[in-house]
């Protein structure tokens, strides 16, 4: 089954809102309409600049996306600082980051929180981009097949086959994220092609064939092409690269 690409840009807590909004017009006036009918392209920024990018979407009907880089498991009440499925659904995200090494790492979350935020996520029409991804420590120990098959399947516990159409999973080993280094397009693929045949074993080949498997971890244009070409890697995840809107449109063009 042929899986359109999909590149979706984190910029994590960068860009103030003046340069979101730059950002995104810039992308647009760099990456005319014709693009979109080859590739699937998205931006993940901070909450506070969703707004204003929906803004800039709907009034100008672009075929760019948007989403959020977390969202609550919970759909309202005392949570302070958190933002729910339902926010973000009523602000137009179709995408959220569920999961990412950097929320695993500084905010201890785990896969049951993970899980929690996949369904809530799906609950409110939303598409988890679910990432998993290996330390280094267990890379050089040779378990990183098995460390991202647990994750992935600890997030996606309790969901239908149905709801596991809806999942972007991304494969993000944790020593390749800002780090310069990008993995091999072998061992991109070998994880990205685990966790496909994972999906399989589990949901079976028809949602295993229609789940779009990312890749990231300090992808550039300069090797996206290498990446995509490989039969599992559907596209990627991109932090640093997502911020510069010449190098993000470049890579976009290439996937
Ligand atoms: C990321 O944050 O998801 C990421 C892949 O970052 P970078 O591209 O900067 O490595």
């Amino acid at each position: 089954m042929a899986r359109k690409p999909f590149i979706a840009g984190n910029w994590k807590m960068n860009l103030n809102h003046l340069e979101a909004i730059a950002l995104v017009q810039k992308i647009a006036f760099s990456l005319p309409e014709k693009y979109y009918a080859k590739v699937d392209v998205a931006v993940l920024p901070p909450f506070t600049d969703i707004r204003s990018i929906q803004t800039l979407v709907d009034g100008d009907k672009l075929l760019l996306t948007y989403g959020a880089q977390d969202l609550s498991p919970h759909d309202s009440g005392a949570y302070t600082g958190d933002v729910s499925g339902p926010m973000l659904a009523k602000l137009g995200c179709s995408y959220v980051t569920v999961g990412h090494s950097e929320r695993r790492e500084y905010h201890h979350e785990d896969d049951e929180l993970v899980g929690k935020k996949v369904r809530a996520a799906i609950k409110h029409g939303i598409k988890p981009i679910l990432c998993v991804g290996e330390k280094l420590e267990v890379r050089e120990a040779g378990g990183h097949v098995d460390h991202c098959h647990s994750q992935l399947l600890a997030a996606l516990k309790g969901l239908k086959a149905e709801q596991v159409r809806e999942v972007v999973v991304a494969y993000e080993p944790v020593w390749a994220i800002g780090t310069g280094k990008v993995a091999t397009s072998t061992d991109a693929e070998e994880v990205c092609k685990a966790l496909r045949g994972a999906l399989a074993d589990k949901y079976g080949s028809e949602v295993a064939d229609e789940v779009r498997v990312l890749y990231g971890g300090s992808v550039k244009s300069g090797n996206i092409a290498e990446l995509v070409a490989c039969d599992n890697i559907d596209g990627a995840l991109v932090g640093g690269a997502s911020l510069q809107a010449e190098e993000f449109t470049k890579l976009c063009a290439l996937a």
